[in-house]
């Protein structure tokens, strides 16, 4: 669904794109990363991260938070959330935290108190994004954005801005950094001799 909005009828070949002069190439994860070991080699080679999440309620949190902790972690790389919702939607589905009781929330009553239909327990209701930040335990650094299905411009702006960040840091780390370095074992730091033969310094 994504996939189709952001690529338009220029691209050469599926999943590929241009955009802010970068040639991107898209492959979409879906499923259930630990069926499928199809997952782990395409992360492994992944420049960047694009997480897309919907309903919160505790099976999609728990594939959710799966699909999440199954990102590589010695491998950093940049990762955006986007909260995908249809056209005129404002409301999404989660869990009573008391009884599990799946529910509809609508955003204009996120940080009022709520109380469940089925066992009468009331708490906080909280927003898509602070639900995402607090399961998946993600740092205020990695943006969590919405789009709409369908708003192709609203996708493709999520995507640019995304990938107009991380090309700066993609490009420095794949510069600086040589593999063949990180594979070799611990050395000592040098110190500079000029601090040992500056009279001053003895
Ligand atoms: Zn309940």
């Amino acid at each position: 669904m994504f996939l189709s909005d952001v690529c338009s009828h220029d691209i050469e070949s599926p999943g590929c794109i241009h955009l802010n002069e970068h040639r991107i190439q898209l492959e979409v994860l879906a499923g259930d990363p630990r069926l499928n070991p199809a997952w782990d080699a395409t992360l492994r080679k992944a420049d960047g991260m694009i997480f897309l999440v919907r309903f919160l309620d505790f099976i999609s949190l728990d594939k959710t938070k799966a699909i999440y902790n199954h990102f590589p972690k010695d491998k950093v790389v940049p990762l955006l959330v986007l909260i995908c919702r249809t056209e005129g939607e404002c409301e999404t589905k989660i869990s009573c935290i008391h009884c599990g009781q799946k529910l509809w929330i609508r955003d204009a009553d996120v940080g009022k108190k709520g109380k469940c239909s089925n066992c009468k327990d009331s708490f906080t209701l909280r927003s898509q994004e602070t639900i995402i930040r607090d399961q998946l335990k993600i740092s205020d650094s990695i943006p969590i954005n919405r789009i709409i299905q369908g708003n192709q411009e609203l996708c493709r702006n999520a995507l640019s801005s995304f990938i107009g960040e991380s090309a700066a840091l993609i490009k420095s780390s794949s510069e600086k950094i040589n593999p063949e370095v990180l594979k070799q074992t611990t050395a000592r730091v040098e110190i500079q001799a000029e601090d040992f033969g500056n009279p001053q310094n003895l």
